[in-house]
């Protein structure tokens, strides 16, 4: 049986690596952007994978483009919540539209798409949610209190609904992958960079496919049994 898994921001950086990973091991997949149309149209070209261009912030764009999607895909099974943004400032500085563009996007963004998708899991009995938080909602980073807060949420909301979805052969979990070789990542100055990989164990950024291996593994029949767990991918920069 074929299954259908839908992963936001899924058109380029860790959410491009996702759903090539997803569809190489014969998931039906389509993805989710905000705005970059070009990037998306050659995202599409190489990979056969429909893109779909919703806003996740916007609760009602989410019901329209999830009835979209499964109108023309089937019942989505899996939900990878992966689209996020930074506005990095330290708090003094921080302006009210930088926190509730992340909060916005990072969390509420997680109940806008999983508040639609829920209903139809619960009724067929199965789905996967698998939510991409990250090392600094974990750790906390300075700079970051928007981000840290919504990515914190991030695992609230894993943990909370894990135990609504458990009887109901759904699970759901977070990943927080550590510093990752993405645009979001080598959009930061070079010296801060260094500076961060320095901080990691393993000496390097990690590969968006690490990430989508994780994914893949939640995904997966087999991690019926994992559900509420945050599994964490950073190089050992972290334990918690
Ligand atoms: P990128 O900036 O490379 O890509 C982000 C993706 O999310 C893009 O496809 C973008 O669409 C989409 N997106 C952004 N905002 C919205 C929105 N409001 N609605 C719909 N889609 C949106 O990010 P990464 O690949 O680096 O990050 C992916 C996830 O992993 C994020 O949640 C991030 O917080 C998390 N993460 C990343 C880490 C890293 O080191 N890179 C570390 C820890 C966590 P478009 O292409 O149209 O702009």
């Amino acid at each position: 049986m074929q299954r259908t898994a839908l992963v936001t921001g899924g058109s380029r950086g860790i959410g491009e690596a996702i759903s090539k990973t997803l569809k190489s091991q014969g998931y039906n997949v389509a993805a989710t952007y905000a705005g970059n149309d070009e990037k998306a149209a050659a995202f599409t070209e190489e990979t056969g994978i429909k893109t779909y261009k919703w806003d996740v912030s916007d609760y009602d764009a989410c019901v329209e483009g999830i009835a979209k999607v499964e109108e023309e895909n089937g019942p989505i099974d899996i939900l990878v919540n992966n689209a996020g943004i930074t506005r990095d400032a330290p708090f003094h500085k921080m302006k009210l539209e930088q926190w509730k563009q992340v909060i916005d996007t990072n969390l509420s963004g997680m109940f806008n798409m999983t508040h639609p998708v829920w209903p139809g899991m619960r009724e067929r009995g199965f789905g996967r949610i698998i939510n991409i938080s990250s090392l600094n909602g974990q750790k906390g980073q300075f700079g970051q209190v928007n981000y840290s807060s919504a990515k914190a949420g991030d695992i609230g909301f894993t943990r909370a609904l894990a135990q609504e979805g458990a009887a109901k052969g759904i699970t759901v979990n977070a990943v927080c992958p550590g510093y990752i070789a993405t645009e979001m990542v080598m959009a930061v100055p070079e010296k801060v960079r260094e500076a961060i990989i320095g901080q990691i164990p393993v000496g390097r950024l990690g590969e968006p496919e690490e990430i989508a291996a994780c994914v893949s593994f939640l995904a997966s029949e087999e991690a019926g049994f994992m559900t509420g767990a945050t599994l964490s991918a950073n190089g050992g920069q972290f334990f918690s």
